[in-house]
This record gives C-alpha cells, sequence and structure tokens, in this order.
C-alpha cells in the first residue's frame, strides 16, 4: 500500500513537470508569434500545392497554384530588391520590407511588373502568375526570408506562420472556388498541336496531358481541352 502511494507520488510530480514545460513552450511561443509581421496580405489567390519543408527539406517556400496571369500582390511595403530571370525561380521578384525586417520572394511568374530600387505598397500588383524557370505548372513559389535572402536560405521561415494560417484557407477555399468556375477550357482548332496549346498557356505539355488523362500526343478538332 506505501508502494502503491510513492508510484502515485512519482507519477504526479512528473505530471506536474510536464505540465510545467508546456506552459513555459506556450508563453515562449506566443512571443515569438508576437515579433511576427500582423497584417500581411495573402500574395495570390491560388490553392497552397507544396508546403514550408518538403522535398526532403529542400523546399523553402510555400506553392500557391493557381490561374495563369493571376495578379501577384506585394504582401507588405517595401522596396524592389531585385528583379531579373534566373533559370531556376524564373521571372522573380525580391521585396525588401525594411521597417519590419524581412525580404520576401515571388518566383516563377509570368510577367515581372516591377523593376530593382521600385518602392512598393501594400498589396500593389507586381507580376503575373506564371510557369517560368524550373517549374512544372502554373504556381506562385513565394519564400519569406528575417532580414535577408541567401543562397544557403539559411533565413527562410515557413510564410504560413507570418500569414498566418486562417487566411491561407481562407485563400485556398476562395481558389478552390474560382477554379472550379472559371476553369480554363480551350477548344481544339485545325491546325493546333499539344505544344502549340501548352505554349499558348503557359504550361508544359506533360502538364496539359495529365490534365486531360492523354495517353498519347493525338488531339482532334473541337475536342475540349481543361488548361488547370
Ligand atoms: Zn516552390
Amino acid at each position: 500500500m506505501l508502494d502503491y502511494g510513492r508510484r502515485l507520488l512519482v507519477v504526479l510530480i512528473i505530471a506536474v513537470c510536464i505540465g510545467l514545460m508546456f506552459v513555459g513552450g506556450t508563453v515562449k511561443k506566443a512571443a515569438t508569434i508576437q515579433e511576427l509581421p500582423e497584417n500581411w496580405v495573402w500574395p495570390v489567390e491560388g490553392a497552397i500545392s507544396d508546403y514550408f519543408g518538403s522535398r526532403g527539406g529542400e523546399h523553402k517556400g510555400i506553392d500557391i497554384a493557381g490561374v495563369v496571369n493571376t495578379n501577384i500582390k506585394a504582401v507588405s511595403k517595401g522596396i524592389v530588391s531585385k528583379s531579373y530571370y534566373s533559370n531556376t525561380y524564373g521571372h522573380v521578384v525580391f521585396i525588401l520590407h525594411q521597417e519590419e525586417g524581412y525580404e520576401t520572394v515571388y518566383a516563377h511568374l509570368n510577367t515581372r511588373l516591377v523593376s530593382e530600387g521600385d518602392d512598393v505598397n501594400q498589396g500593389q500588383v507586381i507580376g503575373k502568375m506564371g510557369n517560368t524557370g524550373n517549374s512544372s505548372g502554373t504556381h506562385l513559389h513565394f519564400e519569406v526570408h528575417k532580414r535577408h535572402w541567401s543562397v544557403a536560405k539559411e533565413n527562410a521561415i515557413n510564410p504560413l506562420i507570418v500569414l498566418h494560417k486562417q487566411e491561407s484557407e481562407w485563400a485556398s477555399k476562395k481558389a478552390v472556388e474560382a477554379m472550379s468556375l472559371h476553369r480554363n477550357k480551350h477548344v481544339v482548332k485545325e491546325g493546333e498541336t499539344l505544344w502549340s496549346i501548352s505554349e499558348k498557356y503557359g504550361i508544359t505539355v506533360q502538364r496539359l496531358k495529365e490534365n486531360n488523362k492523354l495517353v498519347s500526343d493525338a488531339i482532334y478538332v473541337n475536342q475540349m481541352l481543361l488548361i488547370n
């Protein structure tokens, strides 16, 4: 009986310790979140198609898939630190948010609408969604870095922490609605090929075939193809 009482006491002490650890952890977490910007806007209408930390930790941003040429917006005011074309990022815009201490990256754009040195306001359209560079399918690759971007991307943080989860869920829901309403369709005209159609919409032939479950390159006139 005494043994049982002792065991119970040990269990209780352990439970209290674990409880205290939780309290400590929660307080620490709350303090970190308070330092993050509060009012960033969602950069583009679309559905999240890949998350931060995927591909064995190599993916240092989030992917938001949507319709080609959808407006891409600056999440907060800042200055354009880079705007160029790279083989990996494709058309890419970097914005330095000096006051907040972050740099954001918007990659695989179809078109860039700002140049290095430009001041941008929050919500300003800085480019159009595309599929340029090392990308398969129309999407925005979006990164957030504390202070500065670097090649090693050691300052990258999960954009969803800053953008707030609620907003991402809202955006995904809106995007699903938008995409089901405005899902781009193309009716094949004479002389067109999968190559010419994919070129026209800025997507890959592979993607076009996947979207339409095509097993060969053969298409026919008046065939209805789903673009995204
Ligand atoms: Zn990505």
